[in-house]
């Protein structure tokens, strides 16, 4: 912080030099136990936003260069210092870095994809509340995000960095709320939450815990893995005092585990606050068994409970990370029966254009007579189970 202080006194060009060296310098740095690297303020005012820094710290492609050079505007790149420094910079198929750096893939769009997935849009009855499904609402209340995922199913909304939901239009939302008693359940996304000032994000969800009939409150993140640091004291004493409240996180890969995303899931989880996690299926990112088993095993060692497996949207520019279904279903078929069910999270296809979630799994449940089901399990044997002899 103190740095950034002294060159904003600098010229234009002095400050962005400046930053390039001292982002090097602290990225190089094998400790990571400078008082810059733990600061999350820090960490976001040296996001890699430009061709010229990341292109000091790593040998683009020429296919990043590129995505880089392209991706302006909405969505342009934005990674975290920490983020960066997971990426193996001498590979160009590291699963950190494709999650994180545009390519031109990004640019070709194909004629099935959808600028708004999940058909968020038609079923919101207030700005930036979605009201999808009977019993739950989304609540869009900030458009940024610690890092941009370059796979991201709200493109058409996220990465300009607008300032958060205004209080007017929250009052809004509330208002909208009060008048459903049949909602129990609402999730506070984005963007990130917790990208916004840990007092402005309580007011929002004091006013909601205020409302007798909502039950649960969720907020959905990935900030706690691009930007482990945010999560401190202050941020979790707030959250704790409105239980029950969820937190949805966003995993894709076991590289993604490091020491400081165990503290800050372990200080989330020491407040009581029960942690899931998302999971997109991503082609060369996490669509082998082996790696999406390890993922789903190191997150229960630290108390994250895998949750959904998302098949990709068909959000545009994303046809580069989509897999065949078969891969999702196959990987289920590796995790179901192999390891602890707690580790195997629901597959699921958010249906094209508004249908919701979808389960998607491999047949287990081979025939099914008037007296018994023929079902198969994880090791292919067959088994029958009879159904109950009819009661007079
Ligand atoms: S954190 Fe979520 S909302 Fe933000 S860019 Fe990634 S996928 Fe999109």
């Amino acid at each position: 912080m103190e740095g950034l202080s002294n060159c904003a006194q600098a010229p234009v060009s002095n400050l962005a030099e400046n930053k390039r060296s001292e982002l090097a310098e602290v990225i190089d740095e094998p400790s990571r136990s400078s008082e810059l690297w733990g600061d999350w303020k820090w960490q976001l005012k040296n996001r890699i936003t430009t061709l010229e820094e990341i292109s000091e710290l790593i040998q683009l492609t020429k296919r990043e260069e590129e995505g880089i050079k392209r991706a302006t505007g909405r969505l342009a790149m934005a990674i975290t210092p920490y983020f960066f420094s997971l990426i193996d910079r001498n590979d160009p198929k590291c699963p950190i870095r494709k999650q994180a750096i545009p390519r031109i893939e990004e640019f070709s769009v194909s004629s099935c994809e959808l600028v708004d997935p999940c058909g968020e849009d038609s079923h919101s009855p207030t700005s930036g509340l979605v009201h999808r499904y009977p019993d739950r609402a989304l609540l869009i209340v900030t458009d940024s995000c610690a890092m941009y995922c370059r796979y991201c199913t709200r493109r058409r909304m996220v990465g300009e960095e607008l300032p958060p939901m205004s209080m007017e239009r929250f009052k809004e939302a509330v208002k909208y709320l009060k008048s459903k008693k049949t909602i129990r359940d609402v999730l506070i996304s984005g963007g990130d939450p917790l990208m916004m000032k840990t007092e402005v994000l309580e007011q929002y969800i004091k006013e909601l815990r205020a409302l007798p009939h909502i039950e649960i409150i969720r907020l959905g993140t990935r900030v706690p893995v691009t930007l482990p640091m945010r999560v401190n004291a202050e941020l979790v004493n707030m959250l704790k005092k409105y239980h029950p409240l969820y937190l949805s996180l966003h995993f894709s890969h076991p590289r993604e585990i490091t020491p400081e995303v165990v503290k800050s899931c372990g200080m989330l989880a020491d407040a009581g606050i029960p942690l899931g996690s998302q999971t997109v299926l991503l082609r060369g990112i996490n669509d082998r068994p082996v790696v999406m088993k390890k993922l789903m095993q190191e997150l229960l060692k630290i108390r994250v409970r895998p949750y959904y497996l998302y098949q990709c949207d068909l959000a545009i520019g994303t046809n580069h990370f989509r897999t065949p279904v078969s891969v999702g279903i196959n990987i289920m078929e590796e995790l179901r029966g192999h390891t602890t069910g707690y580790a195997v999270p629901t597959f699921v296809i958010d249906a094209p254009g508004g249908g919701g979630k979808i389960p998607v799994a491999p047949t287990y449940l081979i025939s099914q007579a008037k007296n018994k089901a023929t079902l198969r399990n994880y090791e292919n044997k067959i088994f029958n189970y009879m159904e109950p002899a009819t009661i007079p």
